[in-house]
């Protein structure tokens, strides 16, 4: 058995192999950024080394540093986890080299479904259906739109060597083709250094099915059932499920077998899955293998009862698998919502900063919570934005969402904008309740998906003023057991706020035992219990919970939850000196600059290409105008909210 596993990684999955690995007796180490000195990884494991600077390509993508490490601290063994180096061939062998297991499948496995083009021929020869389409080394433009037209569009452009949806692009008709080309590739480049493209047909409503296998040195493999991950955002996962609901035993069973004869068509050993693309008449075609732990892994344990690192360490170990196909048995359903820091109501960007508050639903034998952050912590622009995965299980499927729905309601998170409540409405839509699946969902309840809470802005104003109010009463123990009959309550409370740059105030005014807030005629009061606001309004009653972070005031219900702005005049001048330039949305790199100085431009037409975690974000022109300015050239850095090209507006 190992003695001491170095995990290569960082955040909720180091965390979580640490966790495994400690109840097994093994010693671990840990390594870290600079940005992660004191992450919770860092704090789990019984040792750390520090590696390097932030940015990954300085730290957690570095070989050498991550060898030195496993040799200096007297390491038997290397967990890479998911992303980072971990379906890297090159770490692998060096791991080989350096005599230090490679928690993982061999070499040569990682190696033949590293290109998506490479493992599509094996899994042809293996009798693996595939999507038609192009996966050859000709890479020229006009020969890859060419073979766009003999498969007929629409088609999906694919990065050979890419993973987590970038470098992907739908292109609907030749007309889009060289552009969709010319960015993915990019995409590609930017996040995995090569930018070779393969074509597939596009299906337009399959559902994303993954088969989760295991094999062990000795010959012994299984499948341990079904993923269902059709709900994606831009081709990433989003909410996944297992079992897949409502796939007939005989799809199933020939899913299995397919994934079982693409992992032994290369030798495979370890943790892998295989992921198929699942058409509404139930035929399903390779999709790609990859050759690692799954972020969604935990779906799979909570149905299989079973423990998906322990295998993974015991495997590396030399044992053989713990259970026997007969032997592995599905017990009622589960779900994972991936609960990232991004903001749904502006394009999901990436939202990063300080954690002020993060409260976590309680643990239960039907709830899991897999984090690497805890309240205080950093949401760091290095790395990706996840706070943390919500893993629940429920008898059957209604149960288990049942369980997601308030799970969801149970989170308390400030100081970034975060996907909440987009998961809960996934969670609480009809068709997603009636399990009709496929990869195009999101796109097309988008509109419901991400409600547009503006109208609810105002009463959620005058509950952080009704907060307000009752917390600067908070020493008056008997005032606050009663709000309306206190001598010393004022007749008049106001909160400052801003509203896309504009100052407004929210004034209550005393009325009998409540407030009005004019010219509204309903009356409000507030309540504190325990941990949360009980908000009265009229005949009505309701719990919100009110979360400050900095100059932001959170309001939180079961209905929603909204960021107000405190109204800081810093703040209001900063807007003004940049009002008609286009800002920057997050912290990121230019990418491309589409415009020059003197351009004449349209409204909604891109001036500039965004780069932050690896995705491209295109920034265009708020209203038609000349490029008076452009303040930034390709490759170089930008913070949030820099302005980014100045318009004039048109005559
Ligand atoms: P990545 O490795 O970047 O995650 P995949 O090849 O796994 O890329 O594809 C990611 C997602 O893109 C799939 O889950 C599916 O939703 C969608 N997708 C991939 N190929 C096709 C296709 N040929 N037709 C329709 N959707 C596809």
């Amino acid at each position: 058995m190992l003695q001491k596993l170095l995990i290569a990684n960082r955040g909720e999955i180091a965390c979580r192999i640490i966790r495994t690995a400690r109840q097994m007796g093994i010693h671990t180490v840990a390594v870290y950024s600079a940005a992660d000195a004191n992450a919770q990884h860092v704090q789990l494991a019984n040792q750390s080394v520090y590696i390097g600077p932030a940015p990954s390509s300085e730290s957690y993508l570095l070989i050498d540093r991550i060898i030195a490490a496993a040799k200096s601290t007297g390491a038997d063994a290397i967990h890479p986890g998911y992303g980072f180096l971990s379906e890297n061939e090159r770490f692998a062998e060096a791991c080989a080299n350096n005599k230090l297991i490679f928690v993982g499948p061999p070499v040569a496995a990682i190696a033949a479904m590293g290109s998506k083009s490479a493992a599509k021929a094996i899994m042809s020869a293996a009798g693996v259906p595939l999507v038609p389409g192009y996966h050859g080394d000709d890479q020229d433009p006009a020969r890859l739109r060419a073979e766009a037209q003999t498969i007929g569009f629409p088609v999906l452009l694919k990065a050979a060597y890419g993973g987590g949806g970038k470098g992907m692009r739908v292109v609907n008709n030749s007309a889009e083709f060289d552009a969709a080309l010319q960015s993915a590739k990019r995409e590609a480049q930017a996040a995995f250094s090569n930018d070779k493209m393969l074509l597939e047909k596009y299906l337009s409503n399959p559902r994303h099915v993954e088969i989760q296998v295991f094999c062990d040195q000795h010959g012994n493999a299984v499948y341990l059932s079904e993923r269902d991950c059709s709900v994606q955002r831009r081709h990433q996962k989003v909410i996944e499920e297992a079992p897949a609901p409502t796939i007939s035993e005989c799809t199933r069973k020939a899913m299995g077998e397919a994934a079982l004869r693409a992992a032994q068509a290369i030798d495979y050993q370890g943790a892998g899955t295989v992921e198929f693309l699942l058409d509404s008449d139930g035929t399903f075609y390779f999709m790609e293998m990859n050759t690692r732990l799954q972020v969604e892994h935990p779906v799979t344990e909570l149905i299989t009862g079973q423990d998906l690192v322990q295998w993974q360490l015991l495997v590396a170990s030399g044992e053989p698998l713990p259970l026997t196909q007969e032997q592995i048995q599905v017990h009622g359903h589960a779900f994972e919502a991936r609960i990232y820091a991004e903001d749904p109501a502006n394009e999901f960007l990436p939202s990063t900063g300080l954690l002020t508050v993060l409260r976590t639903p309680p643990p239960s034998a039907h709830v899991r919570i897999d984090s690497g952050v805890i309240e205080g912590d950093e949401v760091s622009a290095y790395y990706d934005p996840m706070i943390a995965k919500l893993i629940v299980w429920g008898s059957n499927r209604n149960e288990a969402l049942r369980r997601l729905v308030s799970a969801l309601n149970d989170f308390r998170v400030a100081g970034v904008h975060n996907n909440i409540d987009f998961l809960r409405s996934i969670a609480n839509h009809p068709q997603f309740q009636r399990a009709e699946l496929s990869t195009s969902f999101i796109e097309r309840y988008q509109h419901q998906l991400v409600a547009d809470t503006s109208h609810l802005h105002d009463d959620y104003a005058t509950i952080a003023a009704l907060a307000e109010l009752v917390q600067s009463q908070q020493c008056d123990k008997a005032w606050f057991a009663n709000p309306g009959l206190q001598l010393n309550q004022p007749a008049q409370f106001s909160l400052s706020l801003q509203r896309d740059g504009q100052p407004y105030s929210v004034i209550l005014t005393a009325h009998g035992s409540g407030w009005q807030r004019l010219p509204d005629q309903r009356v409000w009061a507030a309540t504190w219990q325990q941990d949360r606001f009980r908000i009265q309004c009229d005949e009505q009653s309701f719990f919100a919970h009110v979360l400050h972070a900095g100059g932001d005031i959170t309001v939180m219900t079961e209905a929603a939850s909204i960021r107000l702005k405190r109204y800081q005049v810093l703040l209001e001048l900063q807007h003004e000196q940049a009002s008609g330039g286009m800002l920057a949305p997050m912290n990121g790199t230019v990418a491309a600059v589409l415009v020059a100085t003197g351009d004449e431009v349209s409204a909604g037409q891109p001036l500039l290409v965004m780069e932050a975690m690896k995705m491209e974000y295109t920034i265009r022109a708020s209203h038609a105008g000349t490029v008076e300015q452009v303040f930034y050239q390709s490759g170089e850095l930008v913070s949030d909210g820099a302005e980014l090209v100045r318009l004039s507006v048109s005559a």
